[in-house]
């Protein structure tokens, strides 16, 4: 079952990987829902930054709807100095041991986001807070909600352009963050009944030596999987990283990472897996098309 490329009717469709509104999303989490239903995914996974807040509505518009949503949420942490997102799967969503991190996480964003206002307005950008928070309807703020704010005000033409100028690593508007650790992410995650998942690992600018570190550390600490799907991807990429989780024992995710409409991102599309690895899911009952009809396909 490898190499392929093409919804299959018989196939079941995941995507991991996705955001709402709850936090730097621009669809509501019924919209996620409706066209992810569109799209032909069939498992979907809401993983917004430090938060479960869109899942309720997620979940009362999936009703009677062929989608089986799985309970996530992308973790933000902190390694050697570099930013690791976590995104963690298939958790009880009222377990204390989660709820205390993520409201812990989310004072740290609120902290983080004062300071960011700060910075920006003393960088010559007006009403950083309040704009950032009108782009974030009463949300959680995030980096991406001032990115939206400063491309309004003309502050640069695109989100990609603000982030390079103004809120990456040493420009105006950057504060270090003071992130959770991996193990503790890990560790909430788990003690919740769910599986703790490496977001992304092409996308931290890490030399093949430090990835390789970081996804020791992950393994070590006790971690599920890696994803080692995402839209943007060259195969070769996809390659070497299910080679990294083959040599870890490490499951393997996929997901879009979905935050708006967009021509070159969209809601299941391009996730396949390479062959030699176990998917996460692996263990999951499935609801809706049962591994035995994959089975009967191939
Ligand atoms: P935060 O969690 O507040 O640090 O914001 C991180 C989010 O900002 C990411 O999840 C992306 O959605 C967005 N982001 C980060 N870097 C970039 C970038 N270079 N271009 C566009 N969006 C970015
Ligand atoms: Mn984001
Ligand atoms: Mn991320
Ligand atoms: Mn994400």
């Amino acid at each position: 079952m490898t190499g392929i490329h093409v919804k299959s009717p018989l196939l079941t469709l995941y995507d991991l990987h996705s955001h709402t509104t709850a936090s730097d999303g621009a669809l509501t989490p019924s919209a996620l829902v409706a066209r992810a239903v569109a799209m032909g995914v069939d498992v979907l996974a809401i993983t917004d930054h430090d938060t479960v807040a869109g899942l309720e509505e997620a979940g009362r518009a999936a009703g009677g709807l062929a989608l089986t949503l799985v309970p996530g949420v992308e973790i933000s942490t902190q390694w050697q100095n570099h930013e690791i997102h976590i995104v963690g799967l298939g958790f009880d969503v009222g377990h204390p041991a989660i709820s205390a991190l993520l409201s812990s996480q989310r004072e740290k964003r609120l902290a983080r986001a004062r300071t960011i206002a700060q910075r920006l307005e003393h960088a010559g950008i007006a009403d950083a807070w309040a704009g950032a928070n009108r782009f974030a309807e009463d949300q959680l703020v995030t980096r991406g909600h001032f990115a939206r704010y400063l491309v309004s005000i003309g502050a640069a033409d695109t989100v990609a352009k603000v982030f390079k100028k103004y809120l990456s690593k040493g420009k105006p508007g950057y504060v270090p963050p003071q992130w959770c650790t991996i193990p503790e992410a890990i560790h909430a995650v788990q003690q919740a009944g769910g599986q703790a998942v490496v977001a992304h690992p092409g996308r931290y600018q890490l030399s093949a030596k430090w990835l390789k570190r970081l996804l020791d550390d992950f393994a070590d600490a006790g971690g599920d999987g890696m994803e080692v799907a995402l839209c943007q991807q060259s195969p070769q990429e996809k390659t070497i990283l299910a080679g990294y989780a083959r040599e870890r024992g490490l499951l393997v995710s996929q997901g879009s990472d979905f935050h708006q409409p967009c021509d070159w991102i969209e809601l299941g599309r391009k996730l396949w897996l390479p062959g030699g690895v176990e998917p996460i899911w692996r263990d999951w009952p499935i609801t809706r098309r049962t591994e035995q009809s994959i089975v009967a396909e191939g």
